[in-house]
């Protein structure tokens, strides 16, 4: 059994104590958003308390501090993807707004008609759908890196896909809804012996631990609400060699250097890319959230939360008429799986009645569903604040499920 005092843990996340239809919430939708331990909810009310006024503008202290709390937060982003340079982290509002700004900035400048973009089939549909308008506007072709029938991306086909035309290749670190860690350095290795960089959807990967220096990737993007931060803030790392030669996304307010009605000219680095005015509160809860995450052990949580797959995993195949949906051999903490002859959204809303959350239905990856030829699963996303007795909740609520349909 496990040494990882997770009550201890348990005690940082106060929503965790509370009961949905009279029974103790098992929350098991982490891979949706993570909940937040007391620390990030302090860092935000302490920043609307005694700092809170707009950043990068003000000559007075609480805009100096404010700025300062904000350029410390890029900071510890930095630290903790081990980026080369803070100029390379980019605030954003999350994943999705992070691919859609390489999709149009890169875009813009690398993509021409009949170039080709290369995505993977188990992408989230906010790594998909900005390709996807990408190409439409610039006439050129979506390309797809398929998974066989375990979950497990046929890196092998790479070579293949790729030709003189392929602009990037877009790919997830982990799928959030096969739970497949993908082989991010091969994946790269291959796109970069042609040139070609890669952007990975870091949106689940980055509680894995991250760095983006050693895996060489071109672009990471994460979201904060998935890894303990608040929501409305996320990070884009890219490297200074595209983001330098990229043009802006969104324009206005801090990524303006100047302006005339002839002619603006824009910021340096990372702030040509931050319109308007940034999520700084935010930025400051990330950034407890990430020294936090780092405090309980950002290895020591995930060999926990492997400890977690496998105890679930081996429960679930236990029960008569499971199927679970994504095997790869390198998996998070993330089980998708179907109950035979019971629609996924009847299995969740009886398992919510008995106080255990899960999601139900494509998961933003319609085309991980319909290779499978489903209608939804049912996905059960651990995070380290979880329990063993927590999923015999699990395993208990499904047992009654079947009782209730059988
Ligand atoms: N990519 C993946 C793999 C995800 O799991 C998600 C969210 O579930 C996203 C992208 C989108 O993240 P956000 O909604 O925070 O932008």
């Amino acid at each position: 059994m496990s040494t990882f005092d997770v009550e201890h843990f348990r005690k940082d996340f106060p929503i965790l104590n509370r009961e949905v239809y009279g029974k103790p919430l098992v929350y098991f939708d982490n891979g949706a958003t993570t909940q937040k331990p007391t620390c990030v909810l302090d860092t935000i009310s302490r920043f609307y308390n005694s700092i809170n006024s707009n950043i990068h503008r003000g000559v007075h202290k609480l805009s100096d501090e404010s700025t300062q709390e904000y350029e410390k937060a890029r900071e510890v982003v930095r630290s903790f993807i081990n980026a080369r340079k803070t100029s390379e982290v980019i605030f954003t509002s999350g994943t999705t707004a992070s691919v859609n700004l390489v999709a149009f900035s890169f875009g813009e400048v690398f993509v021409h008609a009949g170039d080709e973009v290369i995505v993977s089939e188990m992408e989230h549909h906010s790594d998909i759908v900005p390709w996807q308008l990408l190409c439409e506007r610039k006439g050129a072709t979506l390309k797809v890196l398929p998974f066989d029938d375990n979950g497990v991306l046929k890196v092998d086909e790479l070579e293949r896909l790729i030709s003189d035309k392929t602009r990037i290749v877009a790919v997830a670190h982990v799928s959030n809804t096969l739970g497949t860690i993908n082989p991010i350095a091969d994946i790269v290795a291959i796109a970069h012996s042609h040139n070609i960089p890669v952007l990975v959807d870091g949106a689940q990967g980055i509680k894995e631990g991250v760095d983006v220096q050693k895996l060489d990737v071109d672009f990471y993007a994460f979201s904060g609400h998935k890894i303990y931060g608040p929501t409305g803030i996320g990070v884009l790392y890219g490297k200074e060699r595209w983001l330098s030669d990229m043009v802006p996304w969104q324009s206005g307010g801090d990524m303006i250097s100047s302006v005339t009605f002839r002619k603006t000219t824009f910021n340096e680095l990372p702030f040509k890319f931050e319109a308007g005015t940034s999520n700084y509160i935010g930025a400051a809860g990330l950034a407890t959230a990430l020294n936090y995450y780092k405090s309980v052990g950002v290895e020591t949580a995930t060999a926990y939360e492997n400890e977690l797959l496998q105890y679930a995993t081996k429960k679930l195949l236990a029960i008569d008429g499971v199927r679970i949906i994504g095997n790869a051999p390198s998996k998070a903490a993330i089980i998708s799986f179907v109950l035979n002859g019971i629609h996924p959204y009847d299995t969740g809303t009886i398992l919510d009645k008995l106080g255990v959350a899960v999601r139900t239905g494509n998961h933003c990856s319609q085309p991980v569903i319909d290779h499978f030829k489903l209608n939804g699963t049912v996905r059960a996303s651990l995070a380290f604040y979880n329990t063993f007795q927590e999923i015999d909740r699990l395993v208990e609520a499904i047992e009654r499920v079947k009782e209730m349909f059988s």
